[in-house]
């Protein structure tokens, strides 16, 4: 896809959602980088259920480290992967508060050395939190980049690398918001929702989904 139709294809998205924002429910950077580090490989709406328990006994990182990986987990035993995150909030709360006076900090290196935070966490924070233009490459974000040919790659650090080259810096800031939710409600896995799609003039998919028959 050309640079020219990638920009026509991010701002037919939009052009649909104008105020896009993460569906992750949070109240402070801390609660969104918590959030967050929750999310991995599984959807909002189970985080959405644990947080607002989890937050509520513990709503600052010195709060999480007292509470323990072990208080943690009472909170979010039914999302998956629930031990090693537990241990995991609980270790990078315990960092927040010796290094960084208990504050989330606003730079890619000392968000991942945080324990659970990758590349992606750092992403989403920097750009929620501190506004940068960065590209979350999630699961719908790479599939998107190579479906569509907006940026075709083999990792998801290449897929960021080409969407961060073709997307206009006037819409980077949101860009990642609209690609994921793009992929969550219309371009979804397993079968895409071209008739209504408002970037299908753009997109470079060969077996568009034709709308359903009328009942
Ligand atoms: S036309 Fe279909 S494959 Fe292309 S972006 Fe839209 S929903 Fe996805």
């Amino acid at each position: 896809m050309s640079k020219a139709d990638a920009r026509c294809f991010i701002e037919a998205l939009a052009l649909d959602r104008p105020n896009p924002e993460t569906e992750l429910r949070y109240t402070t950077p801390f609660s969104l980088l918590v959030a967050v580090v929750l999310s991995a490989q599984t959807t909002d709406a189970a985080v959405n259920k644990v947080t607002p328990g989890l937050f509520a006994e513990a709503p600052t990182p010195a709060a999480m480290m007292a509470l323990g990986a072990a208080g943690i987990g009472r909170h979010i035993r039914t999302i998956g992967l629930w031990q090693g995150k537990a241990r995991n909030v609980a270790a990078l709360s315990e960092m927040l508060v010796r290094l960084h006076g208990g504050e989330v900090p606003a730079d890619r290196a000392a968000l991942e050395a945080l324990p659970g935070v990758g590349r992606k966490t750092a992403n989403v924070v920097l750009n929620v939190v501190f506004g940068e233009s960065t590209m979350a490459v999630d699961t719908h974000i790479f599939r998107i980049g190579n479906r569509t040919g907006l940026a075709p790659g083999a990792t998801p650090r290449a897929v960021e690398d080409q969407l961060l080259a073709r997307i206009p810096a006037t819409l980077l800031r949101h860009a990642h918001h609209w690609l994921i939710l793009h992929g969550r409600y219309v371009c979804k896995a397993r079968r895409p929702e071209c008739w209504r799609c408002p970037a299908a003039k753009w997109c470079r998919y060969q077996d568009k989904t034709p709308a359903p028959a009328a009942p």
